[in-house]
């Protein structure tokens, strides 16, 4: 399969065409018109066979998830994605592979009404690099240096369930339901829209509680304090913990994609009141995350989250 032959056959009219897509795939740039009274938000993330995911991962997750980790990052922001640009390394044109990886892509870009609009193909190492560019009304992005003393701290969803689902698939044991949590995590895009006058910080979980809550307090210059036994955690990974009392999926392990954010108290309700939204501690004067544990204690604090270039 030639190179040209590839990208139209599998990626000029992959995703649905927006109204503000003056130019997609074909030419030497795309081109868009922006609206007028947004601010852009842009985001990319590079997934890596062997390092980001495990090699015999299916190609549609991997689809999936390429596209889902920059959704995180627009939604941690409360920005409205639009626009992608792909960049794929591939050892070779396997026309099942691209199918593969083309439907899972589809689909979550179909679901958020993102449209792919340019992006570059060549022969290396599989390796997948997706640009996403989204809007968000002036002054209204959620940021990291927002957060003040007295805040509460709340996480969306259940937390540790891609870690644990990693430790039992490099254990050679079946990861069950977790696997779906690792391999195709949902964005939570419309929870971190609806946090816009909300949060006064958020972020995405990519690299576990403990290091992303930590960017919050060094962001905003001050500590977090966390009770373990407040964080939502779904029947498996509570079943984990029962039997090793080890918290290390919880609080250190990465890929949540869940959103943290924190809250002033007056408006803790309405943040309460969003479906998923838990509660797990508040921000206090000083620097670093602690976590307590239900019998008062200081948990010890965690290796620190995935670092690519520690040595
Ligand atoms: P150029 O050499 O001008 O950079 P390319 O030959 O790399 O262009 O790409 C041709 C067209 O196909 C461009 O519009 C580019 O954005 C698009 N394209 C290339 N690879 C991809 C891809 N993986 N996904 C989407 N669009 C792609
Ligand atoms: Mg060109």
């Amino acid at each position: 399969m030639a190179e040209f032959d590839l990208i139209r056959g599998y990626f000029s009219t992959l995703t649905a065409s927006r109204d503000d897509v003056l130019l997609g795939v074909g030419d030497d740039c795309a081109l868009m018109n922006p609206p007028a009274d947004r601010v852009l938000a842009m985001t990319q993330d590079t997934l890596i066979a062997g390092r980001h995911f495990l090699p015999a991962t299916d190609a549609e997750s991997v689809g999936h998830k390429a596209l889902a980790v920059n959704l995180s990052d627009l939604a941690a922001m409360g920005a409205e994605p639009a626009w992608a640009l792909l960049s794929l390394s591939l050892p070779e044109a396997d026309g099942t592979w691209l199918n593969g990886f083309c439907r899972g892509f589809a689909a979550l870009a179909g679901e958020h009404g993102v449209q792919l609009v340019g992006g570059d193909t060549c022969r290396g190492g599989l390796s997948i690099t997706v640009q996403l560019t989204g809007f968000v009304e002036p002054g209204r992005a959620l940021r990291r240096d927002g957060a003040r003393p007295g805040d509460l701290i709340c996480v969306t969803g259940t937390l540790g369930d891609a870690a644990l689902a990693l430790r039992r698939l490099l254990a050679g044991e079946p990861a069950g339901g977790l696997r779906t949590r690792l391999e195709r995590p949902a964005p939570r895009v419309t929870e971190g829209r609806s946090l816009r006058n909300l949060a006064s910080a958020c972020i995405d979980l990519s690299d576990g509680l403990a290091a992303d809550l930590g960017h919050i307090c060094t962001g905003s210059n001050c500590a977090a304090r966390v009770l373990v036994e407040k964080i939502p955690l779904s029947a498996e990974v509570a079943a984990f913990i029962e039997e090793s009392a080890d918290w290390q999926p919880v609080i250190a392990g990465g890929d949540d994609y869940e959103l943290c954010f924190t809250v002033p108290p007056d408006r803790l309700a309405a943040a309460g009141s969003l479906p998923g939204v838990a509660c797990i501690g508040e921000i206090v004067a000083g620097e670093g995350v602690g976590f307590i544990d239900r019998a008062g204690g200081r948990l010890p604090l965690p290796v620190p989250g995935y670092d690519h270039f520690a040595s």
